[in-house]
């Protein structure tokens, strides 16, 4: 499966209808919503959606009769999302579901059933929308699954069409070291591979964070519920939708190079704790900025679509700790330290590129299962930096390991 998307540009009659859908659908949503919420304080059982939607029908009849005038099935997908977000929410993925507000930035509504993409005409046809025009900038073939109406913030339509293209996935290419490619993401530099090559970090929003302040500022003195008020938030909004768009653009270049044109057929990364360092505030909005999570997930359908491996590793190994020449770990290694000598092999290491070596190596012999695909297991010792370390022998590191462990239990 495998979604397009498409900026449409209905005439007025077609936005009424639209405006009409995304209304209905919210509606519902939320209804739905409160119905859970009020049966589960009544008599401690859940909804089900099957029960749901038999409710759903009976007040079409009833109360809620203006709900004839969009698509059913819209409506119907509507208690799918939420069933979804309750779904999502049990298994811990994400938290309890909220109300959705007329006034929150992206509006949509589903079409499961009944469309088509006439690419001829330029146009998608909806049930009860036909011929709204878009702009196919993308052609594709197969058999079109759902189609999701959104208004972004700033008032434009689009269209997101999920394909099934009957494709299969390649079978991913067999894990090779020679092939393998460690990858550490950086604040300076985004991106930084086993071979030394590094990309640097746009840094997106920074570029536009003056402008945004000032908007935003504009938009603060506002008074609510005015006009000016709206057309202020609009401004704020595109800001925000350009950053966001250089930032797709950016991620699908990066990931392209690596899974499209890239010669390595494994990538190995860090699985980031990305909730838990933006807690630190000082580097979160550089994080944030940075857009690490969804270069992550870019790169790791790009990897299945073209037959590619990419290993997590666990986000408690110390990468930037470890010399990748002989295994030593440093005591610690603040984030100023951008290059350093070993004082157990004296090789010199620039922090990020030897982190990448060091990602390659771990995320090999934690899928290959071979411990000597790194120099040295993670937990190895720990002599603190200095004339100690000199002349330790890697034979020597398990009797080295046991007096350190002593030394610290005592
Ligand atoms: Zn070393």
């Amino acid at each position: 499966m495998r979604a397009y998307k498409y900026r449409t540009y209905p005439n007025p009659e077609q936005r009424v209808l639209i405006e009409k859908h995304f209304g209905c659908s919210r509606h519902v949503y939320n209804w739905a919503l409160s119905e859970k919420d009020k049966h589960y304080k009544e008599t401690g059982k859940s909804l089900s959606k099957r029960q749901l939607q038999d409710r759903l029908v009976a007040s079409k009849k009833d109360d809620k009769e203006w709900l004839t005038d969009v698509n059913s099935q819209s409506l119907l997908a509507s208690l799918a999302n939420l069933d979804t977000a309750f779904t999502n929410f049990f298994q811990g993925r994400a938290q309890f579901p909220k109300f959705k507000s007329k006034y929150s930035g992206w509006q949509s509504f589903q079409c499961p059933q009944h469309v088509t993409v006439d690419f001829e005409a330029s146009a998608i046809n909806l049930p009860k929308l036909k011929g709204i025009k878009a702009k196919l900038h993308r052609p594709f073939s197969g058999k079109v699954k759902t189609v999701t109406v959104k208004r972004s913030p700033s008032g434009k339509y689009f269209a997101s069409v999920l394909v099934d293209d009957g494709v299969v996935d390649p079978a991913p290419a067999t894990i090779e070291r020679e092939n393998t490619v460690g990858l550490d993401v950086g604040l300076t530099e985004f991106l930084i591979d086993s071979k030394g090559n590094k990309t640097e970090n746009p840094r997106i929003l920074k570029a536009s964070l003056v402008r945004l302040a000032m908007e935003q500022k504009i938009l603060a003195r506002k008074k609510k519920g005015s006009a000016n008020r709206s057309k202020q938030k609009r401004k704020v909004s595109i800001i925000h939708e350009k950053i966001a768009n250089r930032r797709y653009d950016f991620t699908h270049q990066a990931t392209a190079n690596l899974a499209d044109k890239s010669h390595a057929t494994t990538f190995a990364v860090e699985d980031l704790n990305i909730k838990g360092m933006i807690k630190n505030r000082k580097l979160a909005r550089a994080i944030q900025d940075a857009g690490w999570g969804m270069f992550l997930t870019t790169l790791e359908y790009k990897c299945r679509w073209n037959g590619k491996n990419l290993i997590r590793i666990g986000r408690f190994h110390p990468s930037s700790k470890l010399c990748n020449c002989c295994g030593y770990k440093m005591e610690a290694m603040p984030l100023s330290v951008r290059e350093w000598q070993c004082p157990n092999c004296q090789s010199v290491n620039d922090r990020d590129i030897n982190a990448a070596c060091n990602i390659r190596d771990i995320g090999l012999a934690d899928s290959l299962g071979c411990s000597d695909c790194i120099k040295s297991s993670p937990v190895a010792i720990s002599v603190s930096a200095g004339a100690t370390a000199k002349g330790v022998e890697s034979s020597q590191r398990g009797s080295q390991e046991a007096p350190t462990k002593a030394a610290s239990a005592a």
